[in-house]
């Protein structure tokens, strides 16, 4: 088989390098992205040879920077594409869609996408350890990642994270940093110990690899379409870089022919206590001023994002908007999809949910436009941002008349007959 990776590349000055653990170019300090030969790629990839392969993100493997068997992620990915009918009643689209990564395997977000890529990868440059700068979901996938491939894992986190996400490392037992600062604070230290220290970190110098792996839900979400690009697409943004690898995968797929082109357009969501892409958006700018995060979605509380810049290019060259969502608002977003979907999400998906919500109301979208959500991690790891904004248990006796005493069922009589 002919390869299919040719080398990384300077997404700045177009620098080539070799495919190795490598992610900043030494001409212009450029960010380096995987150079795929397409060609060759286009040669054997159809939707009959994605179909054929297992039901996992590998079935795309093609367009995946692996080069021989994968060694972890065989359950990650082909979560649900979930036409969202109640939710798309309230906010008047009538193909609404949530693509639903709260059920992702195997820890409950979209990070198992990226880092089966990336540890895939990573034991194929002989990597023995691996590690990772987290916004929380991150540790948790590397941690479970590493325990199934046998590697040693040390995870940096900011200390203030969520107990769910702290407890959802240690139980895979790798070594868990908590940094007292931020994530820019913990993203800074993690690239002076990857310079010091032979490990993989997943999103420092393995980034190209693991950046690719995001790729995915773009393509499931066309397969799940029965081959199609939605009209738009909603995402969640820390760093920017799961926004621009959606855009990434839609075009390949249009490159290779597996769909027809569609300008899809490419809105992005933020948290107001962490915004800096959607404010440099609202203003006109094509850069980013770092802020200082604060704000309950911590999965995506990255002051200085790296892709911000690309993140940019990505929603003017598609005429996609960016928006951003209060706290309260964020709740209420959890509460939105919950109530009208049964699905669960974390904050991050209170801020798709109510971006999203802003967006309807300001017209962005036709009433018969496909319209698909990103629902990036799951509820029950940031229980604590909903604990005070849900009603409470009705508290009663074991017995019929302790049931009755609270519930005067005006139905009782037709429930009865009912069931006799
Ligand atoms: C990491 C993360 C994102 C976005 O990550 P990027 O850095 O923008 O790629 C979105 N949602 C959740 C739940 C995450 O953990």
């Amino acid at each position: 088989m002919t390869a299919k990776i040719k080398g990384l590349k300077c997404r700045e000055c177009g620098s080539e390098y070799k495919a190795e653990a490598f992610h900043v170019c030494e001409f212009c300090f450029g960010p380096l992205e995987v150079d795929y030969d397409y060609e060759a790629i286009g040669t054997r990839l159809s939707r009959e040879s994605i179909q054929a392969g297992p039901f996992s993100l590998w079935r795309y493997v093609d367009l995946l920077p692996v080069e021989g068997i994968p060694t972890v992620g065989n359950s990650v990915g082909m979560t649900p594409l979930v036409h969202a009918k109640n939710l798309g009643r309230k906010l008047g689209l009538n193909h609404l869609y949530i693509k639903n990564d709260t059920v992702n395997h195997p820890t409950l977000s979209f990070k198992d996408r990226v880092v089966s890529v990336a540890i895939s990868r990573a034991v194929e440059f002989g990597f023995k350890t691996v590690a990772c700068a987290s916004t929380g979901n991150l540790a948790n996938s590397v941690s479970a990642h590493a325990a199934e491939a046998g590697l040693g894992c040390y995870v940096f986190i900011p200390s203030d994270l969520e107990a769910g996400k702290i407890l959802g490392n240690l139980i895979y037992n790798p070594t868990v940093l908590a940094v007292n600062g931020n994530y820019d604070d913990v993203n800074r230290l993690c690239s002076e110990i990857a310079s010091e220290y032979p490990w993989a970190f997943v999103n420092i110098n393995v980034r190209p690899y693991y950046a690719e792996g995001s790729k995915t839900l773009a393509y499931e979400t066309a397969e799940q379409l029965g081959w199609q690009a939605p009209d738009h697409v909603v995402v969640p943004m820390a760093s920017g870089s799961l926004y621009t690898k959606i855009k990434k995968g839609l075009n390949e797929f249009t490159k290779l022919g597996i769909i027809d082109a569609k300008p899809t357009r490419m809105h992005g969501a933020q948290a107001t206590g962490c915004s800096p892409i959607a404010a440099a958006f609202a203003e006109g700018r094509d850069f980013v001023h770092p802020v200082k995060p604060d704000t309950i979605a911590k999965s995506l509380a990255i002051g200085n994002p790296a892709d911000g810049y690309y993140a940019l290019k990505t929603a003017a060259e598609s005429d996609g908007r960016m928006g951003h969502v209060s706290d309260p608002e964020i709740v209420e977003g959890i509460k939105l999809l919950a109530e009208c979907e049964g699905i669960f999400a974390e904050t991050a998906g209170g801020v798709t949910i109510g971006t999203l919500k802003k967006l309807a109301a300001t017209g962005t979208f036709h009433k018969d436009d496909v319209v698909v959500a990103y629902i990036t991690g799951n509820g029950l790891k940031t229980q604590e941002a909903v604990r005070d904004h849900v009603g409470a248990p009705v508290q009663i006796s074991a017995s019929l008349s302790g049931f009755e005493e609270k519930f005067k069922l005006e139905d009782k009589g037709k429930r009865l007959s009912i069931q006799a």
